[in-house]
């Protein structure tokens, strides 16, 4: 028998624990287009609150529910603004562009941008660039391994103003604010911050179930009523009422959200602990986590982070490269405290002392970067 696998290619991977299938099983259904499901206006009346936002609306994906958001607050011709690496820039697809008609412009770096920057695309914007409709922040910073955006102004970065700030800026301004808040449970688990302190600095908020929160499927998109009246419509048009489907989904979520909230902070010490035990390994420099991803970026000879995945997959260790010269090892509800040993184990035997082992000799087919 081959020996078990670790999937840490993402928080995604996760399958639905016994009891969250027994509460899917027993889920009464009703049609989501007609608007007579229970156990959805439930769990999106929940979320809402949470993120103490008017209303709530359950959404197949977190890429749906960002779409929405988008084009509900903005106008063809229009931009948005959003980090480099934001999931709405590099994860869906070019949809800002091909679904909203609004084009992205990058601030800052994939770990946030600052008043500043923003303020001088406003300025540019009073000076002929295109009108810009929409400030887009994204709590934890995925392309940036899970980093948290902080809310406040004391816990500010260099380069990186607080969420507050950013979104009392774009509000003087007249502009909408979006905060796409996929692994917003991890922020609010990691800093104790009350996930409606995160919502009051946008007008809309995406969550996923489907991420740490270990639901099949799932997100939820909060924000003012006659806003998200409107993206059910446009949910409807984009294909995504998925009739008796959502109740199923929905009891999911609310046993995510009554079982898997406060959990995260394992998964957070467990991250903490793997990147500590690989640290001292030559291949990389690996950066210590906040929340639940790991990045190491590999150091020369090495060029790519695939010439380092792809032994590791082949060692049972699943893992992709988050950009090219890093690896991002994901912790989730799937992997405890013993197989975090178990692949600790592994990768340090696969890696080995020599970080020259894994360059591929000149004239090798290829050049690693297919997966
Ligand atoms: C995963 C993710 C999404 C989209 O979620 P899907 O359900 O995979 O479409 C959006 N934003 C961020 C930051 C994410 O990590």
């Amino acid at each position: 028998m081959a020996p078990p696998s670790f999937d840490l290619r993402s928080d995604t991977v996760t399958r639905p624990t016994a009891a969250m299938r027994a509460a899917m099983a027993a889920a009464p259904t009703g049609d989501d287009a007609w608007g007579d499901d229970a156990l959805v206006a439930s769990l999106e009346a929940r979320v809402a609150a949470l993120l103490g936002k008017p209303a709530g609306l359950w959404l197949p994906t977190g890429t749906l529910a960002n779409q929405l958001a988008l084009s509900l607050q903005s106008r063809r011709h229009t931009t948005v603004a959003c980090n480099p690496g934001a999931h709405l820039q590099v994860h869906e697809d070019a949809s800002a562009a091909a679904l909203a008609g609004v084009q992205v412009m990058p601030l800052g770096s994939r770990w946030g941008y600052d008043a500043q920057m923003l303020e001088a695309l406003l300025d540019e914007e009073r000076c002929g660039w295109p009108e810009l409709a929409v400030v887009w922040l994204e709590n934890t910073l995925g392309e940036g391994g899970g980093v948290l955006w902080p809310l406040h102004d004391d816990a500010a970065r260099p380069g990186v103003s607080s969420l507050r700030t950013l979104g009392q800026l774009a509000h003087a301004h007249g502009k909408a604010v979006h905060l796409d808040g996929a692994r917003l449970w991890n922020a609010h688990v990691a800093t104790g911050t009350p996930m409606s302190s995160f919502g009051a600095v946008a007008d809309t908020v995406a969550v996923c179930l489907s991420k740490g929160l270990g639901a099949p499927a799932g997100s939820v998109l909060c924000g003012e009523r006659e806003l998200l009246v409107r993206a059910r419509r446009l949910k409807h048009a984009y294909g995504g009422a998925m009739r008796q489907a959502p109740a199923m989904l929905a009891a999911a979520g609310h046993h995510a959200l009554d079982h898997h909230v406060a959990r995260l902070a394992d998964d957070h010490r467990r991250a903490a602990r793997l990147a500590a035990a690989i640290a001292d390994l030559p291949h990389w420099e690996v950066v210590p986590p906040q929340t639940n991803l790991v990045l190491a970026r590999v150091r020369p000879p090495l060029r790519f982070a695939e010439w380092l995945c792809a032994p590791l997959r082949a060692a049972g260790v699943l893992c992709f490269p988050n950009i090219a010269r890093e690896v991002r090892l994901a912790v989730h509800l799937d992997l405890d405290d013993a197989a975090i040993d178990e692949v600790v184990a592994r990768i340090r035997t696969t890696l080995g002392d020599d970080p020259e082992r894994f360059v591929p000799r000149a004239g090798a087919a290829g050049t690693g970067l297919t997966s």
